[in-house]
């Protein structure tokens, strides 16, 4: 039987990127092994692999009876529907500690740092196995990604020192230019329906029993989504009340001016004052040098949340 390495719904570069790396490494390791994703990949992944001339993973939605590898996520809400039935060989994963638990000990490696991929590039060091040279492209491209171009608050030295490994493995050495043009791709919106916009980096959450929807929209430019900022408000207002959720936030975020315009729907819009001492009017917010949900939006909500 196969083993799967699957990353978290919604998938985002990261996501698809490691499961294709730690499954490549680990069939190297002698395992029968491949890698997976939960849905379609997004513009931008999908930039990415043709890039480096490398597969996308097949759709796979139950893991029931199947031994898998989790990678980017331990959160059983981002995982599986029927995560239950399946046999968790391991965790790579660069987020808090979620609510996965195992029945058996397990290969876990959570660190600190960007990126999943800086944990599983880290990973071929450990088990001195050489990184092929489109595994080190696709790789570099999810750091780059997840760290918004070493911009974001979530990126460490050891995301910075496996780029510049990893970009003389695979002969990119411009790596602002290249995450540019990954981001780029990534702020296209035209022709996209509103609520595939909304999804696309979409995260529920569960803060103190009340349910909190975070979306993100990374961008070159925030103008980009001018034409649509209504329609996307509109549609976070029908998210929040399909899903009877307390909250559903939508952060614009300008990657080159690094902040975020956050789009507020809310049973108490108090709470986004209480978590970044700032007031909204009219739904939204501008919040100054914050670009990651993960590090500077989660946790100052699940505080205010309890
Ligand atoms: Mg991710
Ligand atoms: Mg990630
Ligand atoms: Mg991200």
């Amino acid at each position: 039987m196969t083993t799967l390495v699957v990353g978290h719904k919604n998938p985002d570069t990261d996501s698809v990127c490691a499961a294709i790396a730690l499954s490549d490494l680990k069939k190297k390791l002698g395992e029968d092994i491949a890698p997976a994703v939960q849905g379609e990949l997004n513009p931008e992944s999908k930039f990415v692999l043709e890039k480096f001339g490398v597969a996308a993973p097949d759709i796979v939605t139950s893991y029931a009876g199947k031994d898998i590898y989790i990678v980017d996520n331990s959160d059983l809400a981002q995982c599986p529907d029927d995560l239950g039935q399946a046999n968790i060989l391991g965790i790579v994963d660069h987020h808090k500690l979620g609510d996965v638990t195992t029945g058996q000990p397990l290969e876990c490696w959570i660190w600190p740092v960007g990126c999943t991929c800086t944990v599983v590039a880290s990973m071929y060091d450990f088990f001195s196995v050489e990184i092929p040279k489109d595994i080190a492209g696709i790789m570099l491209c999810a750091i780059l990604s997840d760290t918004v171009i070493f911009k974001s608050a979530t990126c460490t030295d050891t995301d910075k020192k496996i780029c510049a490994k990893l970009s003389k493995i695979c002969g990119e050495s411009d790596l602002e230019t290249l995450g540019i043009e990954m981001f780029k791709v990534k702020s296209a919106v035209e022709g996209t329906p509103i609520r595939e916009l909304v999804l696309r980096d979409y995260k529920d959450f569960n803060m103190g029993g009340k349910g909190v929807g975070v979306g993100q929209l990374e961008l070159v430019d925030l103008s980009i989504v001018d034409g649509i900022k209504a329609d996307l408000e509109k549609d976070i207002q029908a998210l929040k009340e399909e899903k009877g959720h307390h909250s559903v936030f939508l952060m614009l975020t300008d990657i080159m001016k690094e902040g975020t315009e956050l789009l507020i729907v809310s049973d108490d819009e108090s709470v986004v004052e209480k978590a970044f001492g700032v007031t909204p009017a009219n739904g939204k917010v501008w919040l100054d040098n914050i670009m990651s949900r993960k590090k500077q939006i989660v946790p100052d909500l699940e505080k205010v949340f309890g």
